[in-house]
């Protein structure tokens, strides 16, 4: 399996770690022929306004959006906002997933946080996850699972199909459990585990 991550900018080395970690050599992606054999891909956090204005000079946004339409894709903080639909502003994104997201919604005191999340998906454990000025899903539409929620409702994890978009980072932990179910569950792709 040939697995893409986004690496225009952000923490995309943090996912190949990850991916290697799971036996998938990981490909990065910074030009449109880059996708063309590619089974799924992953939109690491960083800054959505830099990943986008790169995106749209490497002539890659429209790609990604092609991509997007068949393949798995997994935007973890400013990939999720690069894959929703709604930000209420205007910047270059994919605009894939139906939700509506706040960006920086933690505000300064709490720009970047680590808690516990219920991912009733991932078993019953809880997840560790690390908030570094993350977005926050304010909407979701018809067909868009809430797989996470903050202890005060907010939704922080979502899938749309094969789309997966995850506020926080689960790159920069050792839990590789998100990994393994956008690879497994969501790319349904043959992860010998
Ligand atoms: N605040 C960033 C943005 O708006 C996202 C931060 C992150 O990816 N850690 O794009």
């Amino acid at each position: 399996m040939k697995v893409g991550v986004l690496a225009l900018q952000g923490a995309f080395i943090e996912h190949e770690k990850t991916l290697r970690a799971l036996g998938v050599e990981p490909v990065e992606v910074r030009l449109p022929e880059q996708l063309s054999d590619l089974d799924a891909l992953i939109i690491p956090g960083g800054e959505s306004t830099t990943i986008g204005k790169l995106a749209v000079r490497f002539d890659l946004l429209e790609p990604l959006r092609a991509f997007a339409q068949t393949k798995p894709v997994w935007g973890t903080c400013a990939g999720m906002i690069v894959l929703a639909k709604d930000i209420g502003r205007d910047q270059p994104l994919l605009g894939v997933i139906d939700i509506t997201v706040n960006r920086n919604a933690f505000g300064r005191q709490v720009d970047s946080f680590e808690t516990n999340l219920s991912v009733p998906e991932l078993g019953a454990d809880p997840f560790h996850a690390v908030f570094i000025r993350a977005p926050l899903v304010t909407g979701v539409h018809d067909g868009v699972q809430v797989l996470a929620r903050l202890g005060d409702g907010g939704i922080v994890a979502v899938r749309q199909g094969h789309w997966l978009a995850t506020a926080f980072h689960p790159e920069l932990t050792p839990d590789d459990r998100f990994h393994r179910y956008f690879l497994g569950e969501v790319a349904g792709l043959p992860l010998e585990l």
